[in-house]
């Protein structure tokens, strides 16, 4: 068995998901907008899981909108506030693409984050001003793991741009923290159901009430026309059965995960000289493990790790045949050698004590093999 470390990319679908799924993909299989008893049954299954997904997420039913997933929920945020009330958008320096790209899409500012990649509320406080619209401080980071203040966030905004929507993409954070609690200070939240034991291509977006935002996608006017489209029923109701079971799990997972993680990073840093880890176990969510091996190019890591049988990531991406380095690590003031010598590795609900074993015994072997002469 693989020892899969990559829960941050996706997480296997729990067994409550997939019971929950199966009668939309067989016989529930109607329209929910459609008049008669085959569709009510599928209205009434959406119906349910809003109520579900809006009590997980610390919002009314009626706030919730469902999406094919955290990106198009991060787009419909931006771009339907954007579009609602003009202005300008503002994000951190380390969101996720779906975040940044659509910020830079609309022409709007980039704000600096600190060395530990938590963002700069100095920094924020003086580049607000009343035309922004909508700022987007994501809860926590899909590479290092770092949670943000969204608190202070909300009140350093609240002070300097009290007409500004708060928006927060919460896709890494619903697994690992109580959401409903710390995104209660933002107008927008948006999470995706395959970062938690949920099926791939479904999402939601929190819109308070008071808060409106344009439709991205056009069409029959689902989601109170907010986002056209026929409902994702299985995937609807796949993602509120992974919810609930998360919500249920978390503190215990949390408690459990947390050791397994130590464990792993002190048994890497003690076993592979050069290790550095990128940010503080205390700032980041518990199922992180960010590490750099100095002198080691991470993507050659990562092909000796899979032969090892562990699936971890790295935080580069390949542009035009030339490795470069994760904008987030940049951001955090990480030289460019050192970034690309970074290794994700993400425990999730499903991480064994013997994933950990595997993982403790390949890394070493393999970063002493890339470091021979
Ligand atoms: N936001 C964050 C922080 C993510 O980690 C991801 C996925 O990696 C997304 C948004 C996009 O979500 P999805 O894969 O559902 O489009």
């Amino acid at each position: 068995m693989p020892a899969y470390l990559d829960h941050a990319a996706t997480t296997p679908l729990r067994p409550e998901a997939l019971e929950a799924m199966l009668p939309y993909l067989t016989e529930h299989y109607g329209n929910p907008s459609g008049a008669h008893g085959i569709s009510r049954a599928a209205r009434l299954a959406v119906d349910e899981a809003r109520d579900t997904v809006a009590e997980c997420l610390g919002c009314e039913p009626g706030e919730v909108v469902f999406t094919a997933g955290g990106t198009e929920a991060d787009n419909l945020a931006l771009s339907g506030v954007r579009a609602r009330r003009g202005g300008i958008v503002m994000c951190t320096a380390v969101e996720h693409h779906a975040v940044l790209h659509t910020t830079e899409v609309l022409g709007g500012t980039v704000i600096a984050v600190g060395p530990d990649g938590v963002v700069d509320l100095d920094r924020l406080g003086d580049a607000l001003h009343d035309e922004v619209s909508v700022l987007s401080v994501m809860l926590a980071n899909n590479e290092v793991g770092v949670v943000e203040p969204l608190d202070m966030v909300a009140s350093v905004l609240r002070d300097k741009a009290p007409g500004a929507a708060l928006h927060t993409d919460a896709v890494q954070a619903f697994l690992w923290l109580d959401v409903a609690a710390l995104a209660a200070p933002a107008d927008l939240v948006a999470v995706s159901a395959h970062k938690f034991g949920g099926p791939k291509g479904v999402g939601a977006l929190v819109v308070r009430t008071g808060t409106e935002v344009s439709p991205i996608i056009h069409g029959g006017g689902q989601e109170r026309d907010r986002r056209s489209g026929t409902h994702n029923v299985a995937g609807i109701v796949g993602m509120a059965a992974a919810m609930r079971a998360t919500v249920a799990e978390r503190t215990a997972m949390v408690e459990r995960v947390s050791v397994l993680r130590d464990r792993l990073a002190d048994g890497l840093a003690e076993a592979v000289p050069g290790t550095t880890e990128t940010v503080s176990r205390d700032r980041k969510v518990a199922g992180s493990c960010h590490l750099r091996f100095q002198g080691v190019e991470s993507e050659a890591l990562l092909v000796l790790l899979d032969d090892a049988g562990v699936c971890v990531s790295a935080g580069s991406a390949c542009t035009s045949g030339a490795m470069e380095p994760s904008h987030v690590l940049t951001a955090m003031g990480v030289s460019r050698v050192d970034a690309l010598s970074s290794l994700r590795l993400s425990l999730g609900a499903t991480t064994t004590d013997d994933d950990v074993d595997l993982a403790l015994k390949a890394v070493p072997d393999a970063v002493a093999r890339l470091r021979e002469p």
